[in-house]
């Protein structure tokens, strides 16, 4: 057959979620009364919510089914023996900590690992991963080439560790200062791009050298997966299960969140090679999220993830899930909408300063993109730019981020490609009025992680 040009998605719909579709008048009432921050607005007021793929994906038929039959008792529920056994398959490693999430899975091992002059390296640490190896004291440093944060170069595998830069910081400040190397893939911070399995060698190589532990972060392995195998000569052939697999099989750890790759709307796993580190850990699971064999879920959610983790290596879901985030992208891009290449996994970042270059950095670019894209088309996304990452100098005068970026985050198998054409269609009202759009001004702000809840208004 001819390649269809419809990226059909390979699943139908049993059950539906009817969504409003309000007018852009009412949009833009329910923009000023949330104070030109979608993060306060009613997800009701939203058509298509492009805010996070995080926890927002749709289960199928069989992770329902599987929750019917969650079992619910406090020890040794076969729940937890059905997600133990996937995920020592997929780890190859002996010993599993379910967690309610991602960050308390990082909030154990980090704890456990970080402290007072202590170390740790990564690609780009997350949001989450930073916020908790800092709590215990230590510093985290990201290693990425100045390659890789080009906007404008293309290349296959922009989420690789800088491993030069990383061994500087290993002999500046001596090995055993050093807590571990965290490899995150995909490379969520830097925009959703993939680890090369070549790099995750090199990583490797480097931890053997000096001893370090070597974590992944795999909130998003089987996106990643799926790019070596397109991306990486000699993977072609591979199933992306066993490229995870043989990615893993380089680390000595393992931490994700659930809520991406996992398929399911919660949940986290810390896995671990070595007995003693994961029976201090397995101390601290206990006292903060829970007994080993739940650690914060319930019997039904650990069922969900346990068949997610299966579903989320299917080739055929694993294409029209790349494809179908780089279908938004290269139709975006062939508008003339300014945006990151190559593609991530999850998310299409827009570079709103190049959109709006007649919006100064300090009335925020990339907030208005986001009020724009809410009022023109009730597509809810988020700022990454200067609002989530700007300071302020001595003089409050404003330090900004290095770009004002707009991220345009997928839901697993949530929206249909007529909906992903909708969000292109609104692109046109965005561009044809760019010139007329308006910059916004911080009127409140909270002392910390300030895009959450700060309020603007219009200039
Ligand atoms: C989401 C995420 C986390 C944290 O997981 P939560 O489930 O949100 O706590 C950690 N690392 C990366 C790369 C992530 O994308």
């Amino acid at each position: 057959m001819k390649r269809p040009r419809t990226l059909a998605e390979p699943f139908k719909i049993k059950m539906v979620e009817p969504l409003r579709i309000a007018t852009p008048d009412y949009r833009s009432k329910a923009l000023e009364k949330a104070h030109y921050n979608p993060f306060l607005l009613h997800s009701d007021d939203v058509y298509i919510d492009l805010l996070t793929d995080s926890g927002t994906s749709a289960m199928s038929d069989h992770q329902w089914a599987a929750m019917m039959i969650g079992d619910e008792s406090y020890a040794g529920s076969h729940s937890w023996e059905h997600l133990e056994k996937i995920v020592k398959e997929l780890t190859g490693m002996p010993y599993v900590l379910p967690t309610h999430q991602g960050r308390a899975a990082e909030r154990i091992l980090y704890g456990i690992l970080g402290g007072k002059n202590k170390v740790f390296i990564s690609n780009t640490h997350f949001d989450t991963t930073r916020a908790n190896i800092e709590f215990t004291g230590a510093q985290a440093f990201d290693c990425i080439s100045d390659e890789s944060l080009n906007h404008e170069i293309e290349l296959p595998f922009k989420g690789n560790m800088d491993v030069k830069q990383a061994r500087e910081i290993i002999l500046k400040y001596g090995a055993e200062k050093i807590s571990a190397v965290i490899l995150t893939v995909t490379n969520n911070s830097a925009g959703g791009q993939p680890v090369s399995m070549e790099n995750a060698m090199e990583v490797r190589a480097l931890c053997n050298e000096f001893g370090i532990l070597f974590v992944i972060d795999g909130c998003r392995i089987a996106e990643n997966s799926y790019f070596i195998k397109h991306r990486e000569k000699s993977y072609r052939e591979k199933a992306c299960i066993d490229i995870a697999r043989e990615m893993l099989d380089l680390a000595d750890g393992f931490v994700m969140s659930a809520k991406k790759d996992g398929l399911a709307n919660i949940g986290g796993l810390l896995v671990l090679r070595d007995k003693t580190l994961a029976g201090k850990c397995t101390n601290l699971l206990i006292i903060s999220e829970g007994f080993t064999t739940y650690g914060g879920l319930t019997g039904r959610d650990m069922e969900a993830i346990a068949v997610g983790l299966e579903e989320i290596f299917d080739e055929d879901y694993l294409h029209y899930r790349i494809k179908s985030t780089e279908y938004l992208g290269r139709h975006l891009h062939e508008k003339g909408v300014p945006l990151i290449r190559p593609y991530g996994g999850h998310a299409i970042y827009i570079n709103a300063k190049e959109l709006y270059p007649h919006i100064p950095v300090e009335q925020f670019p990339g907030q208005a993109l986001v009020c724009n894209l809410y009022v023109q088309g009730g597509i809810r996304c988020v700022e990454v730019g200067s609002v989530m990452f700007g300071k302020y100098d001595e003089n409050s005068k404003l330090i900004p981020a290095k770009s004002e970026l707009v991220r345009l985050a997928i839901p697993r198998r949530v929206y249909t490609q007529s909906h992903i054409e909708y969000v292109i269609d609104v692109f046109d009202d965005i561009l044809e009025q760019r010139t007329s759009a308006k910059g916004v001004k911080i009127v409140y702000e909270p002392p910390f992680l300030r895009h959450f809840t700060a309020k603007f208004s219009e200039v």
